[in-house]
């Protein structure tokens, strides 16, 4: 177990760079809870980490940028699905480090000029659609274009797993921490952290609970089947221990993750999903992503109606962005309003 204070300061030591607004607002939704008539919601507002509409990929390019800069990089490789939110938030990044950016996507259903992509080529990044598929192809195609910039004398850094993965993992305890502090300031000790993941976010949240000693629990909704995610997430949270030299362990029974809430595949809407979009924007004010957190609150939506929370309990909800994609999805979200 760690104090809050020495895992901030550890945190502190990891090579990082300014892109974000940080800490990110904890936020209580009363007409949320009302609707529900369940636990006590709080909104975690990583949608509002700043830098070109914002999401949870700002805290973790934090570190891997934070990388890439302390290994004197000058050009950043990126790729994902089109719509990828990750991509968008690497685009703004080294737009303000004055860097290069190489994002290559793989052509999908939503390769079209709106929502991310369109922010992409806003931002000035060099992109391209490729008709290749997401997953190891295209990891293998963005290693191959860095050794490409390499001869024609570039220094790339290829964000990719499982190095981005561990370092978000990373990024996500440090999320855990300020959270730490901002309950303290709130006077709450939430019960549950729900939030989109497959990977480092989940990981981040686990490690930092575990590590702090924190009631709070993370649950997390995958947006995508994937394959070996329970190992995939469990590798991610030790090897962010090791990163801040934490001797908490990660195992298998404490992730829980579930796919029941995917539909019918990544980046497809769920009919529950878009209620769960109209909800918070019509209680709160507050604007989901198609493709990950609503279909996150839909589940929260469906615990709270099984009966699986008590009155009292406190629930935090992390946003963890990705609003851009929404004007990607304008036609059928339009429809289903
Ligand atoms: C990338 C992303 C996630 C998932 O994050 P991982 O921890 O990498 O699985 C969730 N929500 C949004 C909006 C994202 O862009």
């Amino acid at each position: 177990m760690v104090t809050q204070d020495s895992l901030i300061q550890k945190i502190a030591e990891i090579p990082q760079v300014k892109i974000g607004h940080f800490p990110t607002p904890l936020e209580e939704c009363p007409r949320l809870t009302q609707a529900l008539g369940g636990p006590r919601i709080f909104i975690k507002r990583e949608d509002c980490s700043g830098l070109a509409i914002g999401g949870n990929k700002v805290r973790q390019l934090t570190f891997t940028i934070g990388e890439a800069v302390a290994q004197n990089a000058d050009t950043i490789v990126h790729g994902a699905a089109s719509q990828s939110n990750h991509c968008r938030q690497a685009a703004a990044a080294y737009s303000k480090l004055g860097l290069n950016c190489y994002i290559r996507l793989a052509k999908d259903h939503k390769s079209i000029v709106q929502g991310n992509l369109l922010l992409d080529h806003i931002a000035g990044a060099d992109v391209e659609i490729v008709d290749i598929p997401f997953g190891p192809e295209l990891e293998e195609f963005k290693f191959n274009l860095a050794k490409k910039l390499h001869a024609d004398g570039l220094k790339p850094y290829v964000v990719a797993s499982p190095r981005s993965t561990a370092l978000a993992a990373a990024a996500f305890t440090w999320c855990i921490a300020e959270l730490h502090k901002q309950q303290k300031q709130l006077g709450i000790d939430a019960d549950w952290i729900y939030t989109s993941s497959v990977g480092g976010t989940q990981a981040g949240l686990v490690l930092g609970t575990k590590a702090l000693g924190m009631k709070l629990k993370p649950y997390a909704i995958a947006p995508i089947h994937w394959e070996g995610k329970t190992d995939r997430i469990r590798d991610a949270a030790n090897s962010a221990a090791a990163i801040l030299q934490l001797d908490t362990q990660i195992v298998d029974t404490d992730i829980l993750n579930t796919d029941d809430y995917i539909g019918e595949g990544y980046g497809y809407l769920t009919p529950e999903g878009v209620a769960a979009l109209k909800l918070l924007a019509r209680t709160e004010g507050i604007i989901l992503d198609p493709v990950y957190i609503s279909k996150a609150m839909a589940c929260l939506i469906d615990h709270i109606k099984q009966g699986k929370f008590q009155k009292d309990d406190i629930v935090i909800f992390l946003h963890t962005g990705g609003t851009p994609a929404l004007f990607a999805y304008h036609e059928e979200i339009y429809e289903n309003l």
